[in-house]
């Protein structure tokens, strides 16, 4: 009896997981997906915690206090733009936990037979991997080491060799489960394999590969669901690796790539030609005033958020302009672009919590028919997701990444601090062409001196 209503709960978690994703999928009903995921997790825990062979509730509770203030402060204290790099982090500790839970499971199982071992062995493996392999991307995308790829002769090879010495110490381990000290070397090689998967790859495709050890973490937490007999966890753990892996081929598909590129093609290696040539004598200044003219003669326009509106915080600033415009009688959309920022959404947050209404955030394929009917496109902070160079530079490192056409509009004003590259590290030539005029600011300062223009004028 006891059992049947553990597992109707469980039932019940598994179940607001998968509304909650639901939920997740559109911006509209996100804040409840997250409700009902949170809701089901609090079932689960609680669950567990009232069935199992629970070891120590001091423990469990230290833990939860020190687990709770830590994840409180970093949510209080972490910039959104860090935001990854706390993806990161959760999911490193994520994949970290399975295999010490996983193997010190093998320690309490004095007999254990082929699939607990065969679990924790997966458990262990793909753990480790994501473990250190999320903590190369957070070193990458911190600023910690170079995030440009470390590519040496043979590194196919070299890792190969080291998958292979990890599956081969797995199989050894489930022919001889009572060699305990086998788990913990695989455990140290499934590390190193981790780390060299991940360095092998460029800061700009790290989003994808946060993805993708978010679906490992998944996976791991699945496989010690099946050591630990616990539905939940194995329910959960499939929940998120299959969500991490769609997630993955999405950002593959908004950059182009696919995943094999991303993880073996070294993105972030190619230099684009010198900046000068592209720039020289071909740049225009403008200045807020004369942007509120344009704005003042424009019918249709288009706002295009980028990362330096996440880094200035502007989105309040935009919110005013696009309040004033639409009182004008200015038809006023904005066009995200699905990697715009540095997290999937990214724009999307920022501007919802402006409130920016849903319908006039257009998505890429959208938006791009759009800019032909456009007077004035303003593009803030956002540099590589308006880089032409992807449509006509095989050799661009965003070679293929579908881009929003800003240039098609008839005006083009970016605002943008100087001439620096965006993320991949390449020149615009969006900032040379005819119908483009640069407003160097910061992104807050101009857009309030663009209302302020506008108001007086
Ligand atoms: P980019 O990184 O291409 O460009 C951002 C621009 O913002 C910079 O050129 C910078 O220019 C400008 N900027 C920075 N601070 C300010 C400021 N205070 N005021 C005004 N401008 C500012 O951003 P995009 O959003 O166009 O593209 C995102 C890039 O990040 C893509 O390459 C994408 O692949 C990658 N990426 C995406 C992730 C995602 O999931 N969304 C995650 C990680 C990476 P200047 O210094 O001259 O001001």
């Amino acid at each position: 009896m006891k059992e049947l209503l553990v597992n109707v709960a469980y039932l019940v978690a598994a179940s607001l997981f998968i509304f909650g994703l639901k939920g997740l999928s559109h911006p509209k009903t996100a804040v409840r997906g997250n409700l009902l995921g949170a809701t089901g997790m609090l079932i689960a825990v609680v669950v567990t915690l009232l069935d199992k062979r629970i070891v120590d509730f001091t423990m469990i509770i230290a833990g939860l206090v020190i687990g709770a203030v830590i994840g409180t402060v970093l949510a209080l204290k972490v910039e959104m733009t860090a935001m990854p790099q706390l993806v990161a982090v959760f999911n490193g500790l994520g994949g970290g936990a399975s295999a010490l839970v996983a193997g010190s499971a093998l320690y309490e199982n004095p007999s254990p037979d082929a699939i607990f071992v065969s679990a924790s062995v997966a458990s262990g493996i793909i753990g480790a991997v994501t473990f250190f392999g999320s903590g190369v991307a957070f070193a990458k995308l911190q600023g910690l080491m170079k995030e440009r790829p470390i590519r040496y002769k043979g590194e196919q090879v070299v890792k190969a060799l080291v998958a292979g010495v990890a599956l081969l110490l797995g199989v050894l381990l489930v022919l001889n489960p009572s060699m305990l000290s086998l788990y913990w070397i695989m455990l140290a090689v499934s590390s190193v394999l981790g780390v060299l998967l991940t360095i092998a790859i460029g800061g700009a495709d790290m989003p994808v590969v946060i993805a993708l050890l978010n679906s490992y973490s998944g996976l791991a937490a699945s496989a010690t669901g099946f050591v630990l007999e616990n539905n939940a966890l194995i329910i959960s753990g499939s929940l998120v690796g299959a969500s991490g892996i769609i997630l993955t081929n999405l950002m593959c598909k908004a950059m182009n790539r696919s995943l094999l590129n991303v993880l073996f093609g070294g993105f972030g290696e190619v230099k684009a030609g010198p900046e000068d040539d592209i720039y020289e004598g071909k740049v225009k200044a403008t200045s807020p005033e004369e942007v509120a003219l344009l704005l003042e003669g424009a019918r249709r326009v288009v706002i295009v958020p980028g990362y330096g509106m996440a880094v200035a915080q502007a989105q309040y600033a935009v919110r005013d302009l696009f309040n004033l415009l639409e009182s004008r009688g200015t038809e006023v959309d904005f066009a995200i672009h699905p990697v715009a920022g540095r997290m999937p959404g990214h724009m999307n947050v920022l501007l919802a919590e402006v409130d920016i209404p849903y319908e006039k955030m257009k998505e890429l394929e959208e938006a791009n028919p759009l800019f032909e009917q456009t007077d004035v496109v303003i593009v803030i902070g956002a540099n590589d997701v308006v880089n032409p160079l992807a449509q006509t530079d095989p050799k661009s490192p965003i070679a293929g990444m579908p881009v929003l056409e800003v240039w098609k509009a008839k005006t083009v004003v970016v605002i943008k601090r100087s001439l620096s590259p965006g993320f991949a590290g390449i020149p615009n030539p969006l900032f040379a062409m005819d119908n483009t005029l640069m407003l160097f600011a910061d992104a807050k300062k101009a857009v309030q001196e663009i209302v302020n223009a506008l108001k007086e004028g």
